[in-house]
């Protein structure tokens, strides 16, 4: 087998939503070599740059990496769909391009848990520093220089808007920025979309730097063993695929992870990195015992209802109208190949509405996890728990590098979480039948008449709940007095040299949103301390200062 080596400072696996940020980071800085390894192809194709595509990106088995978790009692025995980006851009190619960053309570948690300089006022320099925000904006919480453009939906229809003014007439805010100041409301979400195109990490991260000489990019190299050396990790082995000839790249200074919170656990263990006697078992050498590889896994479940719609077209409706909507593509018009899947959004309190949000919504104007099941035009509300005390883990199934992992994230384990099923089921009904939204309500679809009682809702929760794709958590950043973490608040691999890992792996827990924009300000973050760079200063904040539009674009308001 033929073997080459190749030596940069810095080798990063994974060139997702972690791994484009910190390419771009480090190799703008120009004073170091960079080698960016990515196990998928290049991402030139339209399925993945036109929002349009999501349905198909993310279940290729080109374009990303088709995991299942395995079965549990949560999940009335089923295994469920568990998709990957496998890609330039990672799962941001594949993914449903909500911005959405999660609430200081998310961040200061990290930090009470140990975590030096992840409070909130530590971290949202660091959201302020990748975006470039487009729409309302409170500089304070926005940023507007940054690689990542996030806008507006420039796409609405009647049916979120009877949705949306519905919500706020049980009384959840309208709310114009939920990443400001406060999450609770409910609106229109913000995306990263712009002029008709999927801003993808890659597209926003990787393509400015694409040309550096200091930078070298590998696709179709999947990292299959790290090359550790005296307790130090010296570089990566990578193939093609199963049987194609092993290289290998050598870093002078450092190996840093970026290849998600299933394959970064999975990798480390298959190196010999994990909890020892779950490695031996597996046939795999172990070479430093870390028990916290692949544990604490959570992720959100998500649960959906569904609503059959009259009187007005929805997505399942009249299928894409592929001609019409793609003129409109090419003439930069609005149109519905380029909105995200999830348009509307609501942060709420599953009691009770108004009180601090225990559930995140996300209102579909279709039932894109069955496209062309039926032409029947409905709507899909789905809502997850914000904060889930259930959590799983990931593990190597054997040290072969092209087996899937074991990944168990025990969904709906805890009684809290099951609490929250049910409330939040009989909270959307109310959502759904609202006065606003009856001239379009031609009654429900799923649960169905037999989800009455606490018993059949989370029957209903358990039988039909699927991933809202945000694991995370399985190489939990704290203190090293804690055998369940993986690295310290500088991410840097307990008790090894050379090694970091950056993505959503490192979260102590999951944040109150979906995850991208977190996995970004966390890989902006960790440049600063990998280039030895001073943080950017905190930014303390006195009472909020937010000013609330009163009325939200798309949506008539009475008052
Ligand atoms: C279908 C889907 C929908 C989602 N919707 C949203 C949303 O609307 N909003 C949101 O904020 N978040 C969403 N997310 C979550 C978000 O995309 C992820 O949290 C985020 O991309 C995670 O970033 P990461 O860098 O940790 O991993 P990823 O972005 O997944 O990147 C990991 C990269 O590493 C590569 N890799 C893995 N193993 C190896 C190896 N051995 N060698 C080399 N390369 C390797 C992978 O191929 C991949 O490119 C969604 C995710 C999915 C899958």
């Amino acid at each position: 087998m033929k073997t080459e080596a190749d030596m940069f400072d810095y080798v990063i696996v994974g060139a997702g939503a972690a791994g484009c940020v910190l390419a771009h980071r480090l190799a703008s800085e120009g004073q170091h070599s960079v080698c960016l390894l990515e196990a998928g192809p290049p991402d030139k194709s339209l399925v993945l740059q036109v929002p349009a595509g999501v349905y198909k990106a993310s279940t290729s088995t080109k374009f990303a990496w088709q995991f299942k978790t395995e079965p549990s009692a949560g999940t009335a025995g089923r295994p469920i769909p568990m998709p990957q980006g496998r890609t330039l851009g990672g799962s941001t190619s594949i993914n449903g391009m909500n911005y959405n960053r999660g609430c200081p309570a998310d961040f200061d948690g990290w930090a009470q848990l140990g975590n030096r300089g992840w409070r909130y006022a530590d971290v949202l320099p660091y959201f302020r520093r990748s975006e470039r925000r487009i729409g309302t904006l409170d500089p304070v919480y926005r940023g507007t220089a940054g690689p990542l453009t996030i806008t507006d939906t420039d796409w609405w229809h009647p049916v979120c808007d009877a949705f949306i003014l519905g919500v706020r007439n049980l009384g959840l805010p309208l709310n114009a920025d939920y990443n400001a100041a406060s999450q609770l409301g409910v609106g229109y979400y913000q995306r990263y979309i712009n002029k008709g195109w999927r801003i993808s990490a890659s597209r926003a991260f990787l393509r400015p730097v694409m040309g550096r000489k200091n930078l070298d990019i590998r696709t179709r190299a999947q990292a299959t063993k790290l090359l550790l050396e005296h307790g130090r990790a010296i570089g990566v082995s990578y193939v093609a695929g199963p049987g194609e000839a092993a290289y290998s790249v050598l870093a002078r200074r450092e190996v840093i992870l970026a290849a998600g919170a299933i394959n970064t656990p999975k990798l480390m263990q298959i190196s010999g990195i994990g909890p020892a006697a779950l490695l031996k078992d597996r046939g795999i050498e172990v070479a430093h015992h870390l028990p916290g590889v692949g544990a604490n896994l959570q992720d959100h479940y998500m649960i959906h209802l569904v609503q059959r719609v009259k009187g007005s077209e929805t997505i399942n409706g009249h299928g894409l109208a592929l001609i019409r909507e793609g003129t409109k593509w090419l003439l930069g018009r609005p149109n519905l190949l380029a909105i995200s899947p999830s348009l509307v959004y609501a942060f709420a309190s599953s009691r009770d509405l108004g009180s601090a949000p225990d559930i995140q919504l996300d209102l579909a104007l279709g039932n894109y996890s069955s496209p062309g099941s039926g032409r029947l035009p409905v709507i899909k509300l789905g809502f997850y728990q914000l904060r889930p005390n259930s959590s799983g883990f990931v593990l190597a199934r054997s040290a072969d590098p092209f087996q899937a992992p074991a990944i168990q994230p025990n969904y709906l384990d805890d009684e809290a979480d099951q609490r929250v099923a049910v409330t939040g089921i009989r909270t959307l009904r109310r959502m759904l039948n609202t006065s606003e939204l009856q001239p379009y309500n031609d009654g429900e679809e799923l649960p169905g008449p037999s989800a009455t009682d606490d018993a059949s809702c989370l029957a209903f929760a358990r039988e039909a709940g699927l991933t809202a794709y945000h694991v995370s958590g399985t190489c939990r950043m704290g203190p090293s007095a804690d055998p369940q973490t993986v690295v310290d608040d500088e991410l840097r691999v307990h008790g090894l040299d050379g090694l970091r890992v950056v993505d959503a792996s490192i979260m102590p827990f999951v944040p109150s949103a979906n995850t991208s924009a977190a996995v970004f300000m966390i890989a902006e973050k960790a440049a600063d301390m990998i280039l030895g760079r001073q943080s950017l200063p905190a930014q303390e904040l006195r009472k909020s200062e937010v000013k609330r539009p009163v009325a939200l674009v798309g949506v008539e308001l009475a008052e």
